[in-house]
């Protein structure tokens, strides 16, 4: 193996450049050396690419969705984790301390003293440096959460265990859908039609997914996903359609999934049922948003803020890919090597005239 290893690193808002690193050395209770295979790529990446999310930190590797094989892992490490050299392995992004009250809670997504996280921001300088995904290799922390994942999948749709990881936490554990569940998915990207399949794959009775013109080949996938039927809200009216679909009661959980949107909030309110659930995930950028509050209570309301995802969603993800009852390459519209990050990063982006992607990977074996 070589001595250096190669990494993407961000310097400063939308600059990025590939640098070389002293490829760790593991010690005894020092984690893990994970090769890493494919890193996803989500809004989030967006924005801490153009710098919206403070500079802080930087310069440091991004990549905050990987996955990889375990080269080399220090004994007490491996017993933590019950995983051994060769092992594929998903990495959640958070680092908790696994000790303070949130994480004995299982809320370790706030943990109190997170000793860093992949992705996030630590800087290059601090530990091993490695901490995120578009490298080589990166340094997986003693308290870093891995989960095994069967290693003959290949590795751009095993990576897809993050989104697929927030359509169940968001869709089954904050929404409750279950068997014969009506639901309602407005936003139809990635996170969107991970939702449609965590639904269709509890047995919901009929999922409505929503989305703009310009996202017809998405909402086409969306039904080839299970939903049942699909809405182009800017063709017709979102909240008199599902109506219309669940013979006037509305949908017993709406999922706000839309970046920046201010109305599909207020249809959410509008078009679910009396006593249903709405679970907002949505990021608005701090815009306030009118809302009735009477309606909330007239119509017996539970709103849901669905904060990132948990280990337990993150298992029940990667039980469904390694199903196989879904066609998930179907997502999987892009992959690029580390040279070409920034170009990846853009294309999610919408940044790249006549190219759309949904589900768009690092490989840096590429
Ligand atoms: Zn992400
Ligand atoms: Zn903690």
């Amino acid at each position: 193996m070589a001595d250096m290893v190669r990494a993407v690193v961000q310097t400063g808002p939308r600059q990025m450049e590939i640098r070389e690193f002293p490829r760790p050395v593991i010690g005894p209770d020092d984690g893990a050396l994970l090769r890493v295979e494919a890193c996803g790529i989500c809004g989030s990446d967006v924005e801490q690419y153009k710098g919206a999310m403070g500079t802080r930190g930087l310069p440091m590797v991004p990549g905050h969705e990987p996955l990889g094989i375990i080269e080399e892992i220090a004994p007490a490490t491996a017993a933590r984790w019950g995983v051994n050299v060769g092992d594929r392995v998903a990495v959640e992004i958070l680092i908790p301390c696994r000790s303070c009250d949130l994480c004995l809670a299982g809320r370790y997504m706030q943990c109190k003293n997170r000793p860093g996280s992949h992705g996030g921001y630590n800087p290059a300088e601090r530990g091993l440096g490695l901490w995120g995904g578009y490298a080589e290799y990166m340094h997986l922390h003693p308290n870093s959460i891995v989960h095994p994942m069967r290693a003959d999948i290949p590795a751009e749709i095993a990576v897809m265990f993050n989104p697929l990881g927030a359509g169940v936490r968001w869709a089954l554990q904050y929404g409750g859908v279950h068997l014969g569940s009506s639901v309602l998915v407005l936003g139809a990207g990635q996170r969107g039609l991970a939702a449609i399949l965590a639904s269709r794959y509890v047995g919901a009775g009929l999922i409505i997914a929503t989305g703009l013109g310009r996202d017809a080949k998405k909402l086409a996938l969306a039904r080839e996903f299970g939903a049942d039927h699909t809405i182009n809200v800017e063709q017709e009216n979102t909240v008199e359609r599902v109506r219309e679909l669940t013979g006037g009661d509305g949908a017993d959980v709406v999922l706000d999934l839309t970046p920046m949107a201010r109305q599909p909030v207020l249809d959410a309110i509008e078009a679910v049922r009396w006593g249903g659930t709405i679970v907002l995930a949505g990021l608005k950028g701090h815009k306030e948003i009118p809302v009735t509050t009477d309606k909330l209570i007239n119509k017996a309301l539970t709103v849901k803020g669905a904060f990132s995802v948990d280990a337990a969603a993150y298992t029940d993800a990667i039980r469904l890919i390694e199903s196989g009852k879904f066609p998930l390459e179907k997502m999987q519209t892009h992959r690029y090597g580390l040279d070409n990050v920034e170009h990846a990063i853009k294309l999610l982006a919408g940044e790249v005239p006549g190219e759309d992607g949904i589900h768009v990977a690092v490989m840096p074996g590429l």
